[in-house]
Order: C-alpha cells, then sequence, then structure tokens
C-alpha cells in the first residue's frame, strides 16, 4: 500500500495504545462533526501485536496503591466490559494474596474500591484467607498469606485477539493502519512542532497532531524528540535526586505449564480469576530443595492450552538491542523451578507441574521511566506520547482519554501521569510490593 504524503493525525504505533487512540479519536472526530478515521493513519514498523502487546500476559487488574492508576483502570476495565467479544476479554475477576507486609497496602486499595465503585472485597486474617481460598479451590494450600483483595471485576484478555479486534474496529472507522512503516526520524522545525515524520517509506506531513505510542522502544522516540536521558527528580519530600536514567528496561519473566486448561477450575467447575500470590513462607520444590526464604510472588491464570504467568521481572540495564523483539530475552535459569515450585505452594493439582512446563521462549522486555510509572502527555506543542512503563496492556481505555485531549479537552485521569511531576515533586505513592509495577 503506497504510503499518503499527509495525514491530520499520525499515530506511530499499533499496540494496545495506538490502536485504541486510533480507534477512539475516529469516534469522537465523528461524533463532534470534526472529521473521520479518514483523517487518521496508524504507522507500525513491522504489524498490529507485534510489541509488547502481543505478548502481555494480559491481566487486567485494578490492584494499584496509588489512586490515580487505580482510578484510571476503572476507566479502562470500563472500555474491557464495553465490547468482552471483540476484546477478547475473559471477565473472571482478579485476587490479590499478600504477606502481612502487604496488609496495609491492600486494605487501602480495597477501600479505595469500595468508594470508587469498583466490586471488590478484602479478606484479612490468614485463617480467613486460606478459607476463601480453599472455597474456591479445594486443594489451596499456600502459606503465609494474610490478606487477599479479590477483585469481582477483571480478569483477563487473549493479547493478540484484543489487538485484532481493535484492529477490526480501526478499519471499521475508516482509520489506515499501514504496517513496514518504520519511522525513522522527525522534522522538528522552529517552534518545537513536528511538521513531518521521516519513515523508510518516505515523508509523512502531519496536519495537526502527532501520537507516539511507542511500547518498549519509547527510548529512541525520546531521542528523536530531543528529550534528556536523565533527569532531576524532586521528591515528595523536597529533595532532589539527579541525574537519574529516564530510561531502564526489564526482563519480564513469564512461562507455561502444559496441562489441560479445564483442570485449573474452580470448585463449582468455573473460570478461575487470575492468581497473583506474593508470601514470605520458605518456597521449596516438590523435591524438597529450597527455592527462597525471602519474599516472592508469582502470577498465574488459565490460557488456551495450559496454565501461565510470570514471576518478578529483572533489571536488565539502561541500554539494550530490541529487535527483532522480544528475542533479546534472558530469562533466569533457575525461573522454570521458581515458578513451578510456586504453583504447586499454592495449589496440589500443581504437584509435579515441572516435568509439564513448555520449554518455549516467553516472556520479553519492557522500558520503564524513571519513576516507573507512565508519562501521558505532551512532550511537544503537537506530539502526545503514551508511554506507559510497561503497565499497559490493561489500560485499553488510555486511548479513549487521549483522544479527547487530542481534541482539547482535560482529562483528569490522565493529568497525574504528565511529565512536569519529576520537576514539581507530584509523584505517586510507593507500594510494600516487591514489583516495579504495584
Ligand atoms: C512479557 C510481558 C508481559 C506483560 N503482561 C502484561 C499484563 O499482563 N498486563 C498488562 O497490563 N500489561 C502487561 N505488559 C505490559 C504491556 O504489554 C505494555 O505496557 C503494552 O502492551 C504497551 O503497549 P503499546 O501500545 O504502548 O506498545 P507495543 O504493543 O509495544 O506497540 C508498539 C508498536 O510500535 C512499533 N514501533 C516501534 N518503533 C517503531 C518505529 N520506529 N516506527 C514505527 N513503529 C514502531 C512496534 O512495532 C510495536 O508494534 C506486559 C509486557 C511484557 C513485555
Amino acid at each position: 500500500m503506497a504510503i499518503p504524503a499527509s495525514s491530520s493525525y499520525v499515530v506511530v504505533g499499533a499496540g494496545i495504545h495506538g490502536l485504541s487512540t486510533g480507534f477512539h479519536l475516529a469516534k469522537e472526530l465523528e461524533a463532534r462533526g470534526l472529521g473521520s478515521g479518514a483523517d487518521i493513519i496508524v504507522l507500525d514498523k513491522s504489524s498490529p501485536g507485534s510489541g509488547a502487546s502481543g505478548i502481555a500476559c494480559g491481566v487486567v487488574r485494578n490492584n494499584y496503591y496509588q489512586p490515580a492508576m487505580s482510578e484510571l483502570m476503572q476507566a479502562c476495565v470500563e472500555v474491557w466490559e464495553s465490547d468482552p467479544v471483540a476484546y477478547a476479554f475473559n471477565s473472571v475477576g482478579y485476587v490479590a494474596l499478600g504477606a502481612q507486609v502487604q496488609e496495609a497496602d491492600l486494605i487501602a486499595v480495597a477501600e479505595r474500591q469500595e468508594r470508587i465503585g469498583y466490586r471488590s472485597e478484602i479478606i484479612v486474617g490468614e485463617a480467613e484467607v486460606d478459607a476463601h481460598m480453599k472455597g474456591l479451590f479445594p486443594d489451596w494450600r499456600a502459606q503465609g498469606v494474610t490478606v487477599c483483595l479479590h477483585e469481582r471485576q477483571g480478569g483477563f484478555a487473549f493479547n493478540m485477539a484484543s489487538v485484532m479486534g481493535l484492529v477490526g474496529k480501526c478499519e471499521a472507522e475508516g482509520v489506515r493502519i499501514l504496517s513496514g512503516v518504520e519511522v525513522t526520524g522527525l522534522d522538528l522545525v522552529a517552534d518545537d512542532t513536528v511538521r513531518a515524520v521521516l519513515t523508510n517509506r518516505g515523508r509523512i506531513e502531519v496536519g495537526e497532531q502527532l501520537v507516539i505510542a511507542p511500547g518498549p522502544w519509547a527510548k529512541q522516540f525520546w531521542g528523536m524528540l530531543g528529550l534528556p536521558m536523565t533527569i532531576d527528580i524532586r521528591t515528595p519530600s523536597g529533595d532532589v535526586v539527579r541525574d537519574r536514567p529516564m530510561w531502564t528496561y526489564w526482563n519480564l519473566q513469564e512461562g507455561e505449564i502444559s496441562v489441560d486448561p479445564l483442570s485449573f477450575a474452580t470448585a463449582d467447575g468455573g473460570p478461575p480469576p487470575v492468581i497473583h500470590l506474593d508470601t514470605d513462607a520458605p518456597l521449596y520444590t516438590d523435591e524438597g530443595k529450597l527455592v527462597t526464604d525471602e519474599l516472592w510472588g508469582i502470577y498465574f491464570k488459565r490460557d488456551r492450552h495450559g496454565v501461565q504467568g510470570g514471576a518478578s521481572p529483572l533489571v536488565v540495564g539502561d541500554d539494550i538491542e530490541l529487535d527483532p523483539y522480544p528475542a533479546t530475552t534472558n530469562v533466569d535459569p533457575g525461573y522454570p523451578d521458581m515458578w513451578c515450585a510456586a504453583l504447586s505452594h499454592a495449589m496440589s493439582r500443581f504437584e509435579g507441574c515441572r516435568a509439564v512446563y513448555k520449554n518455549a521462549r516467553s516472556g520479553g522486555v519492557g522500558a520503564f521511566t524513571a519513576d516507573n510509572f507512565p508519562v501521558f502527555d505532551y512532550m511537544k506543542p503537537n506530539v502526545y506520547t503514551i508511554l506507559d512503563s510497561n503497565h499497559g496492556y490493561k489500560m485499553i481505555g488510555v486511548g479513549r482519554e487521549v483522544a479527547k485531549v487530542l481534541l482539547g479537552d482535560h482529562s483528569s485521569l490522565l493529568y497525574p501521569f504528565r511529565f512536569e511531576r519529576f520537576e514539581t515533586g507530584d509523584l505517586h505513592p510507593v507500594s510494600n510490593s516487591p514489583y516495579p509495577w504495584s
């Protein structure tokens, strides 16, 4: 397909954010009588879903300690629930289980969820949590868990199916998605606006606005925009931490066991919620070898061909070769032992599951900001960036908010994620979770 010489709205990246923005912007333009999907192109150097969105575990949850994240996630779940078929969304709920150190955080999350009307319940006390979990899974046997947040909304979606659902919605609105078009530079002019994107297939003038939604390639675009690779961060106490790297890469470790998916069901035969288990109980393999006696955590869900999930990610540093994505993944060699031991620790049905661990590359690299939270902001007068710090498959509603902002509205949901927060110290609170994304 020939590439157009210009487009009113140019979106870079056909992942969850670029596609959601394309679709929702088309709807907004039409609703306001300002145009249609024909005014939008989405460019991808490869094809839709070839970045992080196509390999995401697909967990959709609200459990965030930070009020702004939780409120944004509620809006995102609303989008998932609006068309579960097209988005391949499984509304099975989500259960977060924690050790004593996480009690206060999860209780605070549950209280906020009650205030904002997100359906969930909180269970506190080791015996109470055990009874709740045994009600769901009679073979539940995890130790050291004293708090459980059971979200009745959320669940998970199938990654590529949801991307293709968005592709269909974009195309139905007349949005053109151009695969194999790599943005290699930006024509920045004197007033700091971007006049055109330079691609491997030629130059495309930007009529109105450019949206950059590049997933793990955030740092490359940060560079193209001439933005600083290190920043000073004002902390809430007023101290300034100098020269922090703006971008760091983490490797998300994930894996799968090949079992009959229906063997992972609730006591009444229903689909199981996504489980996220953190505990400080010592973890042993089924053969009795100690894996760790420190706080550990895993998450898992029923998948199409088995049970899939992950554990804590590993930092890989400030620089990494991302292409071909996600081939750079270096999973900890001990990961399969740990994840399978943890599954078995949780439920006796998973005893011996190490033997059916699927030996295929899984997981991938994500780009994280200096405070591990997204930057959703105009970084140039006509350039809006969606840089989600690897939180974002679940954030399908961000594109809906961005569409409104592009047309001049204020979004109170996106405002807390402006870049200026690093300078003003208006940072998000930090939880006691071992993960960079809670
Ligand atoms: C292993 C793994 C598991 C995850 N699990 C979850 C989860 O369970 N739940 C959750 O909410 N989040 C999860 N995430 C995070 C989530 O996947 C990402 O935050 C989200 O998918 C990012 O979406 P995106 O649209 O910004 O980027 P992407 O989906 O990465 O899309 C960016 C696109 O930009 C294109 N692109 C890059 N450079 C250029 C260029 N120069 N020119 C043109 N196109 C370009 C790429 O080809 C790509 O298709 C996970 C991430 C990983 C890596």
